[in-house]
Parts: structure tokens; sequence; C-alpha cells
């Protein structure tokens, strides 16, 4: 599957500790992230990441036009909620992308750890 993970910067270690906690999953799969989070996630798991710009460089948006192409699978998306972010219409848009494709899309991470569960059936 082709999964998309995106971590706001408060959230960037989470998004790391999951990916470690469950490589032997990822490994099997293919891995998207914006630019800074794919960064981290290939450095410190040592996963082969493609990696589009920053988020707020446009980063949202490659991910969301993926989405609405049919390219993406699952999007992982650690957003941090008590932070005002710049790009916030990037980031409505691409939740709001995922709905209307009905891609399953994790906001935090007890559902993603639902989306990993299902991914190791
Ligand atoms: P980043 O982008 O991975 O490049 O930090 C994430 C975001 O803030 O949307």
């Amino acid at each position: 599957m082709k999964i998309a993970f995106i971590a706001h910067d408060k959230k960037k270690d989470d998004i790391v500790d999951f990916v470690k906690r469950y490589k032997d999953v990822f490994k099997d799969h293919e891995i998207f992230a914006t630019g800074t989070t794919g960064k981290l996630i290939s450095e410190m798991t040592g996963l082969k990441v493609h990696r589009f710009l920053s988020g707020p460089m446009g980063g949202d948006q490659q991910i969301g036009s993926r989405v609405a192409q049919g390219e993406m699978d699952i999007v992982i998306f650690l957003r941090d909620p008590l932070t005002a972010q710049p790009h916030e219409p990037d980031i409505s848009a691409l939740l709001r992308i995922c709905d209307v494709h009905c891609v399953p899309l994790a906001t935090n991470l007890g559902s993603a750890e639902v989306f990993v569960k299902a991914l190791k059936r």
C-alpha cells in the first residue's frame, strides 16, 4: 500500500517513535511524507521514504493531489491541534480530499494504531 505520513512540529517525535515501533509492518509498504517528516523518518528508521515538499511549502497539497488521483491508500497525519499553522487552508483541503475519496485518514496516534492493526492482517 501507499502510505503518507505528515506530522506537525510538536508531533514529529511521536511520528518517528510510531514508525520505529512498527517498522516491520511499514517496510512492506511504500512510504511517502512531507519534507521534514520524511527526512526524520528515513534518518531515524532507515526506511526508504518518497519525500514531497515541506508542508508549509505545498507538501500537504502534493499529498492531496495523490489522494485525488487515487494514488494514496492511507494518510497518517499527526496534527497539532493546539498550535495555529500558517498553512491551515492546505491542511483543511487535505482532510477534505481524503473524505471525498474515502481514503483512510488517521489524525492522531490512537487511530494510527488501529490502521497498523489492519495492515498487519
Ligand atoms: P514537514 O511538513 O514534514 O515538512 O514539517 C509538515 C507540515 O507542517 O504540514
